[in-house]
């Protein structure tokens, strides 16, 4: 799953350590009471599951960051599974992440024959032009056009530096840019100033390429290396930066049945490792494997149960492709990749199902999206006793925080399955003793109803719904609070408060439903999203909550 972390979810919500206890009760009991009253098939595909959620959230496999060998061993594994369960037609899909930029190491930097240091006393900036060996004799008193020029970047951004954030490569890349017009060679620029702290290399800069090399020279090595601005100094160097790339990997698996038709099941494996990426909401500081049990060990196991479900069924007249997609977590990046360069053609894909995030059901609710992106939806889920004793919310939108969207938008019908979400999200306690296998279970066999039902379907028309504004906006606010999934009433359910921040301050308390804020009526999580979207730090309002059967208004401060 991958949410904007600043609007859902945030970080140190208070444990609760009561609620979890009762919580744990309500995952085992069902287990030790219904486990023996499951059928043999029932009891085989819950343990299967089982073991596969362990070993994928084991910390044998480190969290599964995408581009790393963890990673890589858990699509081995991955793929070694679904050998196992019969599709003989699989198959790694590699794909490239931009990791950020990294100095070349044939970059070099001598000042009158001393060798300086690559990051301690010199590097090139992250937007600088490549450049080949440059030798020239300046002296920062005398520039010249159609030479080299040191000049002291107290110089370059002048009293610009007093607003907070200043952004000092793009004033270096433009100063660098007027002196090309000038014909100047290239730009050292050094630090004397005080006011000035000492820049870094930035692997994450985007500014644009320069016209000209520009090299940095840190302030111990411009007092030592260039203490008098009056001489003339011999340099001789060589700048390169290039861009860094790591590998993912999409695994999948092809039921080849020679049909018309496709059905393309997906899940992504892939989460957060150590929490280097920065998409941990754990804020205590201690390196930590994140196993992302439920996310989405939990969608992975279901994905790999139904590679072998299918090939049960009595219909054999579609095709399957299951795919367990990589680097879902930095932003959906597998799916996005596969649907670019597909392995078949997508306009014989009749629909597609992802599952993210399928292990937490609690007193069998879950969210079914991508409801709206086809009419067939309606009609399959509305049959009498198709949903026997599930308790759906149905979110209409093709569009969400998972990998059904990188689908959706190549105008193919969607489902997406989410049991909702829970204070161990993208944190080291999302692990596999707290997931509810029976809930997976469940979930997989309605999944083995849709896609039976879906198999035989004549028609599956795409249908476009509308753009949420989920996840993709920058909010100035938040509320500090982390809404209930899973509830689907009027209003946006509270499950957690976080102290300290502007909704605790308030009084909001978990169980609330946020009714309104300000104007604005809070009845979907679109209209949270816009009302939140329409304040700015420092603004106040009234929150309207519902708590049991009361409304009570509460004023909060941004
Ligand atoms: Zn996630």
């Amino acid at each position: 799953m991958h949410f904007d972390l600043k609007v859902y979810f945030l970080p140190e919500l208070k444990k609760d350590k009561m609620r979890q206890f009762f919580l744990f009760l309500a995952l085992i009991s069902p287990f030790f009471i219904n486990a023996q009253k499951l059928k043999k098939a029932e009891k085989a595909q819950l343990e299967y599951m089982t073991a596969q959620v362990q070993h994928l959230a084991s910390d044998d496999l480190e969290g599964r960051r995408a581009g790393t060998d963890a990673e890589k061993k858990a699509a081995a594994y991955i793929q070694q599974q679904f050998q196992q369960n019969g599709i003989t037609k699989t198959s790694i899909q590699n794909f490239d992440i931009y990791d950020g930029k990294k100095v070349d190491a044939t970059s070099f930097f001598y000042i009158d024959e001393q060798e300086l240091k690559l990051n301690s006393d010199f590097f090139p900036f992250p937007f600088t032009k490549a450049t080949e060996n440059i030798e020239a004799l300046v002296s920062p008193a005398l520039l010249e056009p159609n030479s080299t020029w040191i000049v002291d970047l107290g110089e370059i951004v002048k009293n610009e530096t007093l607003h907070p954030h200043f952004d000092y490569m793009n004033a270096v890349k433009n100063y660098a840019d007027q002196l090309a017009e000038k014909g100047v060679k290239a730009v050292i620029v050094y630090n004397k100033s005080k006011e000035i702290a000492d820049l870094s290399f930035s692997a994450q800069d985007r500014t644009p390429v320069s016209k000209i090399p520009v090299i940095y020279v840190t302030k111990a090595a411009a007092n030592k290396y260039l203490a008098d601005p009056e001489q003339v100094y011999n340099l001789h160097f060589k700048a390169k930066v290039s861009d860094q790339y790591r590998t993912s990997q999409n695994v999948i698996a092809y039921l080849d049945r020679g049909a018309a038709k496709t059905i393309v099941v997906g899940a992504h494996y892939d989460h957060l490792g150590y929490g280097e990426d920065g998409n941990s909401t754990d804020r205590s500081g201690v390196k930590a494997i994140h196993n992302g049990a439920d996310d989405n060990a939990s969608g992975t196991a279901v994905l790999l149960q139904l590679s072998k479900s299918v090939q049960t069924f009595k219909t054999k007249d579609v095709n399957y492709l299951f795919i367990a997609f990589g680097a879902e977590e930095l932003g959906l990046l597998g799916s996005k990749h596969y649907a670019d360069n597909p392995t078949l053609n997508l306009s014989n894909v009749k629909f597609m199902i992802n599952l993210d995030m399928v292990g937490r059901m609690k007193e069998n609710q879950f969210t079914i999206g991508g409801f709206g992106t086809s009419p067939y939806w309606s009609t399959l889920f509305n049959q009498p006793n198709f949903l026997s004793d599930y308790k759906v919310n149905f979110d209409t939108s093709g569009v969400g925080p998972s990998d059904h969207t990188s689908f959706y938008r190549k105008n193919i019908p969607v489902l997406f399955f989410f049991t909702g979400s829970h204070t161990d999200y993208h944190k080291p306690s999302d692990d596999a003793d707290k997931i509810n296998y029976l809930g997976m279970l469940k979930i997989t066999q309605l999944l083995e109803k849709v896609l039976s039902k879906g198999e035989t379907a004549t028609e599956i028309a795409f249908q476009a719904t509308k753009e949420p504004t989920m996840g993709t906006r920058k909010f100035n606010v938040t509320l500090g609070v982390m809404p209930d999934y899973s509830y689907s009433g009027v209003g946006v359910k509270i499950d957690g408060v976080t102290e300290g921040r502007p909704g605790a301050k308030a009084g909001i308390k978990a169980g609330d439903i946020i009714l309104k804020i300000g104007d604005i009526a809070t009845n979907s999580m679109d209209g949270y999203m816009n009302a939140l979207g329409s304040f700015e730090k420092g603004q106040s309002t009234i929150v309207i909550v519902k708590r049991g059967e009361e409304e009570i208004k509460l004023p909060i401060e941004f």
